[in-house]
């Protein structure tokens, strides 16, 4: 590591990896990619490879380390502008379904598959039968790469960015220094100090909190982004296959009639597994996630079940919400809790007993079966208990008493940082892209951020991009 560099980006996942390739493309720069994760082939979460309950780790190399979040994820590249994020509201729409096109190529380059689900004729069907069930279902383009191939695409990312880019794991930032509002540089946490002319912070979910902090210090403008609580839902796989069969994943949309709450599938994983992972940096909580793999099947596919609110003044702490949320499924089981819908509706918690009965075989083991009603406010149960009962009417099936439920899944989009169309912050040269910013919430916009930070970097710089 040098003690000074053109660009230091922050946090290698697909938000820091893309700016980092368009970066590097251009060939004559200093630049540095900064990870407080570990190198890819070291990260292993003992939750999947030994079945254990969620430790946790810290950093958790589930969301952590080369490639992010988006290592472990089930590779799911939404090629649509209307989901994953909200960069339409910064770049406009036609220079959105541009940039996701040349981010989607740039995914194949380095190994993504050619198949694309959701084009076939028979989702304008699916969509008429999803509105009589009061569902809106949005029809998005998905390619599939796989949790495994998603790991090999990182991999060869990595081998192509080693010669061009200085890459650190294992080593976190700790503050940007700006000295009479003008850009001087980094701190690390192991105390360097490090001179650069341009930043991107892209410290993704993981570094939220970081980031939220190291706003507040700066002075620098946030704003609140909507709070999505819910819990993850495990069929048997035939429930869903008609929809996952044809769109692999089906984004559908439900308004509860009880609160007119936006409630929303994320995440489908057909014949995939439910995961633990540990979020929120210093102060971690146990929160449940969703993985396919593309050569590992299960008899089970799983899909979060969230609802956006958006609450008001004087409320300015949507992350500090989602924990304590999180939090209060730690306290009763020490990490995720399962339930069968039927026990729920009863009234009842399950048992070990009772789970044993169940026909959808739970693919987390280390879950505690207990009562999510004891977790989730009266206005989130009923919410998704709605949802189902209009889901069934689609996929029969999926309101069944054998449909498990794991809680609580929290999404913290957190707080949202004022930035310019080229995402910069009000730090001139400092730039924020991908989850971690509050813009992007997928592994497609989250790359095209990284991008839209770095063309401008090129461009102040004067370098072709691609060059
Ligand atoms: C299990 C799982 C499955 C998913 N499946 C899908 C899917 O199928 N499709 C999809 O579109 N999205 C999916 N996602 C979401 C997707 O992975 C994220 O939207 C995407 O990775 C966000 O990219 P990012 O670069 O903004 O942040 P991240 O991928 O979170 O990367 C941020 C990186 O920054 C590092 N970092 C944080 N703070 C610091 C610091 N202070 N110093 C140095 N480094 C730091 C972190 O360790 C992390 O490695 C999934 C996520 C998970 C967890």
């Amino acid at each position: 590591m040098k003690d000074r560099y053109d660009v230091i980006i922050v946090g290698a996942g697909p938000a820091g990896i893309f700016a980092a390739l368009e970066l590097a493309a251009a060939g004559g720069l200093d630049i540095l990619l900064l990870e407080k994760g570990q190198g890819l082939e070291r990260r292993s979460c003992p939750v999947l490879t030994r079945g254990i309950a969620c430790p946790p780790c810290i950093p958790c190399d589930l969301v952590s380390g080369w490639g992010g979040a988006g290592a472990f994820s089930d590779g799911k590249l939404t090629l649509s502008p209307e989901v994953g994020g909200r960069l339409k509201d910064y770049l406009g729409l036609p220079a959105l379904n541009q940039l996701i096109g040349q981010v989607d190529d740039t995914y194949r380059r380095f190994g993504a598959k050619d198949h694309i689900f959701g084009l076939g004729e028979e989702v304008g069907e699916l969509q008429r039968r999803a509105s009589l069930a009061e569902l809106r279902l949005l029809p998005v383009p998905i390619r599939h790469v796989g949790t495994e191939r998603c790991r090999e695409v990182l991999a060869a990312m990595r081998d192509h960015l080693a010669p061009r880019v200085d890459i650190s794991t294992g080593v976190a930032a700790a503050a940007v220094r700006v000295v009479g509002g003008q850009l001087q540089g980094l701190e690390t946490q192991d105390g360097r100090v490090i001179a650069c002319r341009h930043l991107i912070l892209a410290p993704g979910r993981e570094g939220t909190e970081w980031l939220t902090g190291e706003a507040h210090r700066l002075g620098l403008t946030l704003h609140i982004n909507p709070v999505d609580v819910g819990l993850r839902v495990e069929v048997p796989a035939p429930v869903l296959e008609e929809l996952t069969s044809s769109l692999h994943e089906a984004k559908l949309e439900y308004y509860s009639k009880t609160f007119d709450d936006r409630v929303r599938t994320f995440c489908m994983c057909p014949q995939g597994e439910v995961t633990m992972e540990t979020t929120g940096g210093s102060d971690p909580v146990i929160t449940v996630n969703g993985h396919s793999y593309a050569e590992r099947k299960t008899g089970s596919s799983n899909f979060a079940l969230l609802v956006s609110t958006t609450f008001t003044e004087p409320f300015r702490e949507p992350t500090a919400y989602g924990k304590y949320l999180a939090r209060l499924a730690n306290i009763l089981s020490g990490g995720v809790i399962v339930q069968r819908l039927g026990d729920l509706r009863e009234g009842r918690r399950s048992t070990p007993a009772r789970l044993q009965r169940a026909l959808t075989h739970p693919t987390l083991g280390s879950a505690t079966p207990g009562d999510l009603s004891a977790v989730l406010p009266y206005r989130y149960l009923t919410d998704l208990l709605e949802m189902l009962e209009a889901m069934d009417r689609l996929a029969p099936g999926v309101a069944s008493r054998h449909t498990l439920l794991y809680g609580v899944e929290v999404k913290f989009y957190s707080s949202r940082l004022e930035l310019t169309p080229t995402l910069e912050t009000q730090v001139p040269n400092v730039f924020a892209a991908g989850d971690g910013a509050g813009v992007t919430r997928g592994l497609i916009q989250a790359s095209a951020s990284g991008v839209v930070a770095a063309r401008e970097i090129l461009q102040r710089l004067k370098v072709k991009a691609g060059a």
